[in-house]
């Protein structure tokens, strides 16, 4: 066995290495780029260096600044995680060059993978079945379209170089082919640089099921059985499974056949996965599905599988990786109960699935039995917008599916986090969700039952909003109570909004609700505050989670921001409409484009916020002066946070 390890990754998936490698005894090393200086995977590793800026591509995807730490490190092995370099051959190469063990399979296999079309014909030579469809050299858009008539419509354009879902379009009629080629062809020259695109038929109600396979050095293959994860929302997976619904022995045997064919048929070596499409109209069938790709790497997903064998497929990995032979034959390998993951993602389900980063404020996971939480992060980190925002894998273990659906379930609504809006309530609305617990369903179900899921945007939460109002309130009395004293002068409270602590009419308190200006009110008697929003009073099943500027209110999964108009610095209530300019999201101020003083009129572009790689023209709501800037360039901002406050003209005169 090897004695030291270089993870080449980052969050839940580096953490997750760390863990075994740590229990195999190796000497752990990460790598960071400025962004993960403080990351949770750091701290997980007996050492931790130093890679580059934030970017991935100016750090976890430079082989060599990699390959020099790792050597510098003295790492006997590099383990790439998955995404990344995880099927990069070069990558593969440049570290066998250095003289370490790349965990994986050798690059020629990686290469032979690489490409879905070489892949789908290298697969039809080894007889393992590939969807029907065209996936020759010819990329002339005559011929394509031509063999996608021959094929029949529905039609699914595919890039050779895909991953992702990118590059993908289904086309339903012949006339729609040469726009859908159009697009597909120039999506995959910019994500991956190569245009090429293959034609497969549309497999209609399609389950995707993969196979676990794993191949050592010395000849031999077998599978881990399967895992289905047609839960999927625009082609990525949301929920996976194992064993998969309605999967008999029999075809199990027989897609774990056609994948350990695939493997042998490159030379496979280590952990992968092939991937089937299979037509799930009538249940899965014997000569109903398809290979589509084999990812050479461990899956997001191997939990799925390590909780129904019992076994560690990362330690798998790194025995195969130092030359052992692998420990179990295809009759031994176990298949106990039933296991589900969900990919808990800090997004926004009620707006288009948005990424929403940020500052983690609180981050709690239930534990018990049958559970099992891979995080990378913790309560305090960020998520940034550099990478993916995954926050953790949930997942639940138990005998039957039923029971396992309902453990995640739990377990999903039990789970807080604070900050960051996330897919937890969804995810819980999906586990319960009456059809697919009764095996009815295909990778269109998610897009086919958004509404029910809760993914639509809700009416405002007045219960949830009384709530975070009355714990802000309760928090305010004190303050108020220290303002009045004689040697403070000049309350802010004492103005503008009469608020009193005596006597029992209602008044008014600003507050800001996901960032828009808003009024609870407020009643005191028998010296108790009583909260209500629009008439509303708090849930007291909502939980408030305080923050030193808010309070974060998670009801029913979601979140609702509640805090109080900051009266100190900015005088809202002088502005003619709301003069805040506000970040739309987490983010860095890459620009400032007015002065304090400046004149400027509404719709003028005031300042440059880049969020998700995306740069986002903030500009001013109204007519008027720019009054305040309460951000500079270079600093983070975040979702909801004032950036400048713009005063009305009319303001001038008073
Ligand atoms: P990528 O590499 O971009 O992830 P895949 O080939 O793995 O692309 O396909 C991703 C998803 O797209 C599958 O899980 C499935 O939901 C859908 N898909 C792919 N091929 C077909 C097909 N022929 N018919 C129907 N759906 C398909």
């Amino acid at each position: 066995m090897f004695k030291s390890i270089l993870i080449a990754n980052r969050g839940e998936i580096a953490c997750r290495i760390a863990r075994t490698a740590k229990r195999l005894g190796l000497r752990t090393i990460a790598v960071y780029s400025d962004a993960d200086a403080d990351a949770l995977h750091v701290r997980a590793c007996d050492e931790a260096h130093r890679i580059g800026p934030a970017p991935a591509g100016e750090s976890y995807l430079l082989i060599d600044n990699l390959i020099e730490v790792a050597r510098a490190a003295r790492a006997d092995c590099v383990h790439p995680g998955y995404g990344f370099l995880s099927e990069n051959a070069r990558f593969a190469e440049a570290c066998a060059e250095a003289g370490m063990v790349f965990v994986g399979p050798p690059p020629d296999a990686i290469r032979a993978m690489g490409l879905k079309d070489r892949a789908k014909a290298l697969m039809e030579k080894a007889g393992v079945p590939v969807v029907p469809g065209y996936h020759g050299e010819q990329q002339d858009p005559k011929l394509l379209k031509r063999k996608a008539y021959e094929k029949g419509y529905p039609a699914l354009i595919k890039a050779v170089a895909g991953g992702g879902g990118k590059g993908m379009r289904r086309v339903d009629k012949h006339a729609d082919f040469d726009a859908a080629l159009e697009s597909a062809m120039r999506e995959a020259q910019s994500s991956f640089g190569d245009s090429r695109v293959l034609i497969e038929k549309y497999v209609l109600s399609p389950r995707h099921i993969e196979i676990q396979v794993f191949a050592d050095t010395h000849g031999n293959a077998i599978h881990l059985n399967e895992r289905d994860c047609s839960l999927q929302r625009r082609h990525q997976k949301v929920i996976e499974e194992a064993p998969a619904p309605g999967m008999s022995a029999e075809l199990r045997e027989k897609m774990g056949s056609a994948a350990v064919a695939a493997a042998m048929a490159v030379g496979y070596v280590g952990a992968g996965t092939v991937e089937f499409i299979a037509d799930g109209a009538q249940g899965l069938k014997a000569d109903a599905f398809w290979f589509m790709e084999m990812n050479t790497r461990l899956q997001v997903e191997h939990p799925v599988t390590e909780m129904i064998t019992g076994l560690d497929l990362v330690e798998w990995q790194l025995r195969v990786a130092a030359g052992d032979r692998l420990p179990l034959a295809q009759v031994d390998v176990p298949l106990r109960g039933h296991a589900v993951e969900a990919r808990l993602y800090a997004e926004d389900p009620e707006r288009g699935f948005l990424p929403s980063t940020g500052k983690i404020v609180a981050l709690e996971f239930p534990q018990g039995e049958g559970l099992r939480i891979d995080s990378g992060v913790e309560a305090g980190g960020e998520v940034t917008p550099y990478y993916d925002p995954m926050i953790a894998k949930v997942i639940a273990h138990a005998p039957s599916r039923e029971q396992a659906l309902d453990r995640l379930a739990a377990a999903l609504e039990k789970t807080v986090v604070a900050g960051p809006r996330t897919n937890a309530g969804f995810l819980a609305r999906l586990a319960k969700a009456p059809e697919f617990r009764a095996g009815k369903f295909d990778t269109g179900f998610i897009d086919a039952n958004l509404i029910d899921l809760g993914a639509v945007e809700q009416p405002l939460d007045h219960a949830a909003v009384a709530c975070g109002a009355e714990r802000l309130i309760a928090g305010i009395a004190e303050i108020i109570v220290a303002r009045r004293d004689p040697e403070i002068p000049q309350s802010p409270w004492d103005d503008g909004d009469g608020f009193q602590l005596a006597g029992s009419r209602l008044q008014n308190v600003a507050i800001t609700v996901d960032g828009k200006p808003a009024r609870a009110q407020v009643q005191y008697s028998n010296g108790k505050a009583h909260v209500t929003f629009e008439g509303i009073s708090p849930d007291l099943s909502a939980r408030a989670i305080e923050a030193p500027n808010a309070v974060y209110v998670l009801h029913n999964g979601h979140q609702i921001v509640v805090g109080l108009r900051d009266f100190d610095s900015i005088d809202t209530d002088h502005i003619g409409g709301d003069g805040l300019v506000r970040a739309p999201m987490h983010g860095k101020v890459l620009a400032l484009l007015v002065e304090r003083g400046q004149k400027v009129g509404k719709g003028h572009r005031v300042a440059i916020v880049e969020a998700m790689k995306m740069e986002h023209a903030l500009t001013a709501p109204l007519d008027g002066i720019v009054a305040e800037i309460a951000v500079s360039v270079g600093g983070q901002v975040a979702e909801g946070a004032m950036v400048m406050v713009i005063k009305a003209e009319e303001d001038k005169s008073g």
